[in-house]
């Protein structure tokens, strides 16, 4: 979308039907990349694939920030970063449950999984990897030419949104979703904290300038993002 950003949508398929993941790339001097998540569970090569139609390869990856522990974000981590050598970078809370050390918080039931082969096959291929650098909020990390660490908890209880300060983009993982461009709040039935993720709306629409919106299920918002991040936040 920019010098320093490309939206890199990946269509999953699964047995809740089809959805598209938009997945980040920050885009540095000399090629230094970052990828935003992870994608689900067996879909390196539908990454690499979305990747390569911007003209980047697993190579070229330096670092893989994830903004938090759900599945559709952490399912091919392993796999991404044994392809790619890149540096896993998450928040200090969600760090455990991206190492597979705690159990995730959303993690289905036995009853669930039992009703339903399909998601029981997907929890099982999880591919959970070892975090090499923590982060707090408002960590500078030198990513795209400075870019901030926001903690939006919530939706997760390390959830983090990233702001790059040159284009004053905002990725904000699961902390916000849209459709069609138009901005919205977190999935009620996927934030178990409600009012902490209202609150971190709130937060986010106290940055002082937005030129683009990043939300991973809805893609890119462009038209007014701020104005509509402020209204979003005021009717929580
Ligand atoms: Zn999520």
């Amino acid at each position: 979308m920019n010098d320093d950003l490309y939206v890199i949508p990946v269509t999953f398929v699964g047995p809740l039907g089809s959805m598209v993941l938009n997945l980040a790339l920050i885009v540095g001097p000399d090629r230094d990349t970052t990828l935003v998540d992870a994608s689900m569970p067996g879909h390196v090569d539908e990454v690499a694939a979305a990747l390569a139609a911007d003209g980047f390869s697993m190579d070229d990856l330096r670092q893989i920030v994830v903004t938090h522990q759900d599945v559709d974000h952490i399912g091919s981590l392993a796999a991404i970063k044994i392809r790619s050598c890149a540096t896993v970078i998450a928040h200090s809370i969600e760090a455990p449950y991206i190492e597979g050390k705690e159990r995730l918080v959303k993690y289905p039931s036995q009853e669930r999984l039992d009703q339903n082969p399909g998601m029981k096959e997907i929890f099982d291929q999880i591919g959970f990897a070892p975090v090499d650098r923590l982060v707090e909020d408002g960590d500078l990390l030198e990513i795209g030419g400075g870019t901030r660490v926001i903690h939006t908890p919530g939706h997760t209880p390390g959830h983090i949104s990233l702001f790059l300060e040159r284009s004053k983009t905002l990725i904000s993982g699961d902390a916000l979703t849209s459709a069609d461009g138009q901005l919205a709040g977190p999935s009620v039935g996927a934030t178990p904290d409600y009012s902490t993720a209202v609150e971190s709306v709130k937060k986010l629409a106290a940055l002082p300038e937005v030129n683009a919106i990043v939300t991973y299920h809805g893609g890119l918002v462009t038209d007014d993002p701020l104005g509509q991040l402020r209204r979003v936040a005021a009717s929580l």
